[in-house]
């Protein structure tokens, strides 16, 4: 990805620099080359060309870019497990994921980890952004899932032959899950997404205290992943599914949800974040009648909603990471809504928006690997950078609608948001 070349200077805004630390107000933004030179109070800034861009933040919030911890790019109009699979081809997938990354980082979110996706479109996605062709955060991938026969992830029955050939692998036993995993290494992703338990999305066979993949599997999963220098990561809400994940030497847990004493022993004595998705929760009680899902569907998911909240409480009290991002796709929690998952932190789990900002932000990066690169403002790192209008700190909600994006910016690069220069297409001219 291009970086800018030059100087800019992003002034009369208050700073939030994503470590957690309280706005700086007044504060003054110099980029150079598209590295940070300089994020503090204005009057101490140092001085800058005559010819530096400026960027007036009209007394709004200057912040990191977001980082969306568990994209889902192939997913669109999601209503029943079913659509997750192969309903399109994957050339339709691809176009409309590549619409979804734009729609990212228009949102604010200049980086994300996919949390899996179909037909390894991920990778090519991250290929496709870094080369700039394509708008979008940048990535890191994660290919086709994996899951055991019969768990969550593997619901097209046998009469149909079909398998799950788009979304996920279908192990069973320790061989297959070294197999899925050599594939993954093969494909190009970085982190190797499992399925240790099963969701509310499913309740009479793979619910969410179900296991779905067996210790032994788990550990042939994560031994492989490590040996090619790959990460592991899990969607696991049982409480038996989270320390199976934990001590088979998972690098994430995502969601977390029924998480017990013991169990956040074995995560904090290796300081593994969690991703908790927890909107996704909300989202699915609030609408869920609206699209068809059955009452015991929408009770699992009010289950899920609560021991959730009550975890990631539990796990910042103890000393742990969160990151943000969750499972937008659906129906009833498309693309484009993903800073509700920050108000929502806020207003229902009861966080404080500085800590909620900085698990949005600084945490993301840590959770990519990448927080050398970004996740903060600090001298030396990537210019990805927010300017929103409003006071962030006092009101999160602010990050939800795009019209109060004012630049975002991916290596000093401004890319989208309102001061973001219109590429005008020009419209053929008609003959005669
Ligand atoms: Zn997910």
């Amino acid at each position: 990805m291009k970086t800018a070349t030059g100087t800019t200077i992003i002034s009369n805004g208050q700073l939030f620099d994503g470590t957690g630390a309280p706005p700086v107000p007044d504060a003054a933004l110099v980029i150079e080359n598209g590295r940070i030179a300089y994020a503090g109070p204005a009057t101490a800034a140092p001085t800058v060309p005559s010819d530096a861009r400026r960027i007036d933040a009209r007394g709004g919030t200057i912040m990191p870019g977001l980082v969306e911890a568990h994209y889902h790019g192939t997913y669109f109009n999601v209503e029943k497990l079913e659509d997750l699979d192969i309903k399109y081809p994957v050339e339709f997938v691809s176009i409309q994921a590549s619409v979804n990354c734009k729609l990212a980082l228009e949102c604010g979110y200049t980086a994300a980890r996919s949390g899996g996706c179909l037909f390894n479109c991920d990778v090519w996605l991250k290929t496709a952004i870094e080369n700039d062709l394509i708008p979008g955060p940048r990535l890191v991938a994660s290919g086709r899932e994996i899951c055991s026969a019969g768990g969550l992830m593997d619901w097209n029955p046998e009469f149909r032959k079909i398998g799950m050939d788009g979304l996920v692998f279908c192990i069973n036993g320790v061989e297959d899950a070294r197999k899925a995993v050599r594939a993954l290494v093969k494909d190009g992703v970085e982190w190797v997404k499992t399925y240790p338990t099963g969701d509310a999305a499913w309740p009479d066979q793979n619910d969410h205290h179900t296991l779905c993949m067996t210790l032994e599997e788990m550990h042939a999963v994560v031994q492989t992943a490590h040996n090619h220098k790959l990460k592991v990561t899990g969607h696991c809400r049982a409480t038996e599914g989270i320390k199976n994940a934990l001590r088979a030497g998972y690098d994430s847990i995502e969601h977390g949800t029924f998480i017990d004493d013991e169990g956040l022993d074995l995560l904090l004595k290796r300081d593994v974040p969690v991703v908790p998705g927890l909107q996704f929760e909300l989202a699915s009680v609030r609408r869920g009648p609206e699209f068809g899902l059955s009452q015991k569907v929408i009770d699992g998911h009010q289950e899920t909603l609560e021991g959730g909240a009550e975890s990631c409480r539990k796990i910042l009290k103890a000393g742990g990471r969160l990151g943000m991002g969750g499972d937008y796709g659906f129906g009833w929690n498309p693309h484009g809504d993903y800073a509700k998952e920050l108000t929502f932190f806020v207003n229902y789990v009861g966080l404080d928006p500085l800590t909620v900002l900085k698990c949005a932000t600084k945490t993301g990066a840590e959770i990519m690997g990448r927080s050398a690169d970004f996740g903060t403002l600090e001298k030396g790192k990537l210019a990805d950078v927010l300017v929103v209008g409003g006071d962030v700190v006092k009101n999160i909600a602010l990050l939800e609608d795009r019209a109060n994006i004012l630049a975002v910016m991916q290596g000093g690069v401004l890319k989208a948001g309102k001061l973001a220069p219109r590429i005008e297409v020009p419209l053929p001219k008609r003959g005669g």
